[in-house]
Formats: structure tokens, C-alpha cells, sequence
């Protein structure tokens, strides 16, 4: 219980926003310029980055398309690309702290692509976390975050031609 206390508040990086347009409709708009309504990243010059003072200017102009960007779609698709699971009795003991790492390295992830996304974090019955992002990259890429951090045992299984990745961490003391 206390658990799912404390993962409410890495929500706040989830994007669980509710106003969300028919992300299909959106297809036939991608040409040259737009924000995506949902995670406020801005679409432009064929590549997606997330610009704060672009989105607070434009985001009420008629004249910016607003659509989904593609991580944002493989999110409420709930289709993720990557899971990282964090197994062991270390994480029981340092769940704020471990979060913390996610949450940065999240952060960080996010200011280079914002197309890398974490779609859920899930408590496991056997205790075990369990996060799926949009992108094998991003589940690699918190693996090694919290490996650097906190050692353990980190291990990469690759399946669908390696577009789709199972990361694991251990630690149990
Ligand atoms: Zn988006």
C-alpha cells in the first residue's frame, strides 16, 4: 500500500493527460509544423524536440496543428517498445531513492527525445517494478541509470528482430 503511495508521485511524468484528439485523424496533418496536445512536445523541421517557449506560444494558435506525437500514441496504444523490470529486497528498502533515479534519468531522456516515454510502471505481485516505455532505447537506458547507480545484476533480452527489449535488475542487499 504504502508502495503505490509513493509511485503516485512519479505520475506526474507519466502524462496522463485527458484531452486527447483521435490520434488517427491526426495522421493526415503531419506535414511541417504542429504540437502534440498531450505531452506538449513541438513538431518541426521533421523531428520532434520539446520546446517550452514554442508550446507557451503556440499552444492556443489556430494556425499549429495540434497532433500526437508518435510516442504518445504508442502510449495510449499501450504498445510499449521496452520493459525494465527491478527485482530484490534493495528496492523495498530504497523505493524513493530508486525512483529518483528513474525520474531523472527519465527527465534527461525525455530533454534529447521526447518521442521516449515511460507508458506505465507496474507493482508486480511477486513485489517486483515493472516500467514499459515507448522505446527499447529509454528501457535500456534507465537499466544502465539504475546499474551505475546501485550495481546489482543487469541483463538485456532481445526478441521481435531486437525491437523490443526485456531489461532486468537485481539486487537483493
Ligand atoms: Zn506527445
Amino acid at each position: 500500500m504504502t508502495r503505490r503511495l509513493r509511485k503516485d508521485w512519479i505520475g506526474d511524468i507519466m502524462h496522463r493527460f485527458e484531452t486527447v484528439e483521435d490520434p488517427y485523424l491526426a495522421e493526415q496533418k503531419r506535414a511541417g509544423i504542429g504540437i502534440c496536445p498531450r505531452c506538449h512536445a513541438v513538431f518541426r523541421n521533421k523531428r520532434w524536440r520539446l520546446d517550452e517557449k514554442f508550446y507557451a506560444e503556440h499552444k492556443d494558435d489556430p494556425a499549429i496543428p495540434k497532433f500526437l506525437c508518435p510516442g504518445c500514441r504508442r502510449a495510449l496504444d499501450h504498445y510499449p517498445g521496452g520493459y525494465f523490470t527491478l527485482q530484490g529486497s534493495f528496492l523495498d528498502k530504497h523505493l524513493d531513492e530508486v525512483m529518483r533515479v528513474l525520474n531523472n534519468e527519465y527527465e534527461r531522456a525525455r530533454a534529447k527525445n521526447p518521442l521516449e516515454q515511460i507508458i506505465d510502471i507496474k507493482d508486480e505481485p511477486d513485489g517486483s517494478l515493472t516500467v514499459e516505455t515507448t522505446n527499447e532505447r529509454l528501457a535500456q537506458r534507465l537499466g544502465r541509470a539504475i546499474y551505475k547507480a546501485y550495481k546489482g545484476e543487469l541483463t538485456f533480452n532481445w526478441s521481435h528482430m531486437n525491437k523490443m527489449v526485456r531489461v532486468y535488475w537485481k539486487r537483493d542487499s
